[in-house]
């Protein structure tokens, strides 16, 4: 029987040479985000708590010089556009699974990735200070807090004939790449698929992706 691939691809960090929440907060925010960051890294407050505290730190008003900056700043990885092209060539799923914010990842993907295939959390500008929606929030099987769940996207997207690689580089990448088929993995998250001894292959660039994922095929 033959499974179809489905990727599942984080954007910080693994689309992205570097996380763009922490490059804005340097940026733009005053200190106490800092805080808020240790006290999402110690898990002392979820994700969505902390994610959503740090960025009612910045003025509504900063939206368009943020974009702006990102534009300019953030790099893409080697490889992805090719990657991109190549999963368009051969009709494999690939879906953006993140915890960034609507208003920078859809700008840096833009004439990359169609919108639907795009999964991140939302914002509003209308009030005095940035807040962030989630319309992907937790399902009723986990209670993480992560505010883009991507658990829960997987549950949601997963395919019965579906062989399912996640491609992420954190600690946001870890509960979905246990219930992957397969880990494409950088950073902290390849040393936590070897430590747990989870399917995987390391990356450094989407060229590596696309090896892995050509060789896999075979498999499959
Ligand atoms: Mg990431
Ligand atoms: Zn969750």
């Amino acid at each position: 029987m033959t499974k179809q691939l489905v990727l599942f691809c984080d954007f910080d960090g693994t689309i992205t040479e570097n996380d763009n929440i922490i490059a804005i907060m340097k940026q733009f925010a005053p200190p106490e985000w800092e805080a808020l960051k240790d006290d999402i890294l110690a898990q002392r407050i979820s994700v969505q708590e902390g994610v959503g505290k740090m960025f009612s730190l910045l003025p509504s008003a900063l939206k368009g010089e943020i974009v702006d900056f990102l534009l300019s700043t953030a790099r893409l990885r080697e490889g992805f556009r090719e990657f991109v092209a190549w999963t368009k060539e051969q009709s494999i799923p690939l879906y953006i699974v993140s915890g960034g914010i609507d208003f920078f990842v859809y700008p840096l993907l833009e004439g990359l990735i169609e919108p639907e295939r795009i999964f991140c959390n939302g914002s509003d500008f209308s009030g005095e200070t940035i807040r962030i929606t989630w319309p992907h929030a937790c399902d009723g099987e986990c209670q993480n807090g992560c505010g883009c769940c991507k658990p829960s996207l997987l549950r949601k997207l997963a395919r019965p004939d579906g062989y399912h690689v996640v491609i992420g580089d954190s600690i946001t990448d870890l509960a979905v790449a246990r219930q992957a088929d397969y880990v494409l993995a950088r950073d902290f998250l390849l040393e936590k698929c070897q430590e747990l001894d989870l399917p995987h292959a390391p990356f450094a660039t989407f060229f590596d992706v696309m090896d892995a994922l050509q060789r896999m095929e075979v498999i499959v």
